[in-house]
């Protein structure tokens, strides 16, 4: 492979996938179709929430990683 040196990462690039992406799941408690960002719910039926761990990627600002 050939690597480009001085263009690592674009800021432009990194900015396009930062959207959070829409997905929709089924309550696990009640089974209200509920809509969530990123791997992310709370229902407001009945005020179930999933873990954040199970979203796509680490919360924003979380600096843990990479030890
Ligand atoms: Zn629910």
């Amino acid at each position: 492979m050939s690597t480009s040196p001085g263009r690592e990462r674009c800021a432009a690039d990194e900015a396009a996938t930062e959207h959070p992406e829409i997905t929709y799941i089924g309550c696990a408690r009640c089974g209200t179709l509920i809509a969530g960002l990123d791997g992310r719910y709370a229902c407001s039926g009945c005020g179930w929430v999933n873990e954040w761990t199970e979203g796509y990627r680490p919360l924003p600002g979380d600096r843990g990683r990479g030890a």
